[in-house]
């Protein structure tokens, strides 16, 4: 096994997290919603550090679907975790 390349790195853009790209490009330059979507699936891949970093992509990204039932259960779920307002909120997350 090789060493670990990602190490302290954003594992979608592949920069050092404060170099993170997602957060300005977003997935336009260059197309990385593939890797960002295959990453997303695999969380159990990364560490502490990159999970939390991930955590605060998607909390950046606000994801929507094209699947209407999709939406509705991302609804359901943020009213049972009694965050209902939170997508529309830009607090930041407390750690
Ligand atoms: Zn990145």
């Amino acid at each position: 096994m090789s060493k670990n390349e990602l190490k302290g790195r954003c594992p979608i853009c592949k920069y050092l997290f404060e170099d993170c790209q997602c957060f300005y490009a977003g997935n336009a330059h260059p197309d990385r919603s593939k890797r960002q979507s295959v990453v997303f699936d695999h969380l159990y891949l990364f560490d502490r550090a990159q999970i939390r970093h991930i955590r605060k992509l998607q909390h950046h990204f606000l994801i929507s679907y094209v699947d209407e039932a999709k939406n509705e259960i991302y609804k359901e779920i943020l009213k049972e975790i009694g965050a209902a307002d939170e997508a529309e909120s830009d607090r930041s997350e407390k750690e």
